[in-house]
């Protein structure tokens, strides 16, 4: 295993020894791969087969246990790799809610545990800001230290965050929830004021997380966190702008190795 002698990037301890910290779950990989051998990968404008895990050495094991803690139950209400997700059930979804006019359909999010979703969230978001190799795509301002007081339980999910959750519907059969992404940031503007959304998709689960002052009102009460009758939503994705990113991105890619002899 891959370990140092340094200075853990949440609880900030010196001399302690560092993990190769995974940016995305390891179980992600895993799920993506499914019965297959590889994962069709895609970094810095090539797509190819590709075994590689985005890992750097950030935390220390008790911070990477705080972490884990959430990924765990965050895993169990993902999208498996063949194609089953328990929060369905768990949240009495019938496939196919959102096959209608607005492609949206959404259920009270109660029963879920939405402090461990919230918690995986930030911490993936978190993970990219900090991450070297996966530098450019997710930044976070004054929010990067915010966020990593948030993560070390040093405050609550903070005020000026906001977070909304859509599971895939997957009324299509679109393989969706086999997709994990990096987060990336965008700024939108909303009545003249701007606001980022970081956002990823992870095995049938689309996360986008605002952060700043000028939340829209609209988005503030819909928040997963915050709103008193919290809600998630469900979509087949098929029409989501992130899917449309995704495409764009893949298409523009030059493909190489073995994809590109199309094994
Ligand atoms: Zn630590």
């Amino acid at each position: 295993m891959n370990a140092k002698i340094s200075t853990c990037k949440l609880c900030l301890l010196d001399n302690v020894e560092i993990r190769d910290s995974h940016i995305i779950p390891k179980w992600a990989y895993k799920e993506v791969r499914g019965d297959s051998k590889d994962i069709v990968n895609h970094t810095k404008g090539v797509v190819r087969y590709s075994d590689k895990q985005l890992k750097e050495l950030l935390l220390c094991s008790a911070c990477e246990q705080k972490i884990g803690r959430r990924e765990n139950y965050v895993k169990s209400i993902s999208f498996n790799k063949k194609g089953e997700c328990n929060a369905i059930k768990l949240l009495n979804f019938n496939i196919g809610q959102s096959n209608n006019s607005e492609q949206v359909a959404w259920t009270d999010a109660s029963p879920l545990d939405k402090q461990s979703i919230a918690y995986f969230t930030a911490s993936v978001i978190w993970r990219a800001s900090i991450s070297f190799k996966g530098k450019g795509q997710v930044s976070l301002g004054p929010y990067q230290e915010i966020l990593r007081s948030y993560l070390n339980e040093e405050i609550i999910f903070p005020k000026e965050a906001n977070l909304l959750i859509y599971f895939h519907d997957p009324y299509k059969e679109d393989p969706f929830y086999q997709i994990a992404t990096l987060p990336v940031t965008s700024k939108l503007s909303s009545k003249n004021r701007y606001v980022y959304c970081h956002q990823f998709l992870c095995l049938g689960i689309l996360y986008k997380f605002f952060l700043g002052k000028n939340i829209p009102s609209e988005f503030q009460e819909l928040c997963f966190v915050h709103s008193s009758n919290s809600l998630v939503f469900w979509t087949s994705l098929d029409q989501d702008p992130t899917m449309d990113g995704i495409r764009e991105t893949i298409s523009g890619a030059e493909v190489r190795g073995r994809l590109a002899q199309g094994k």
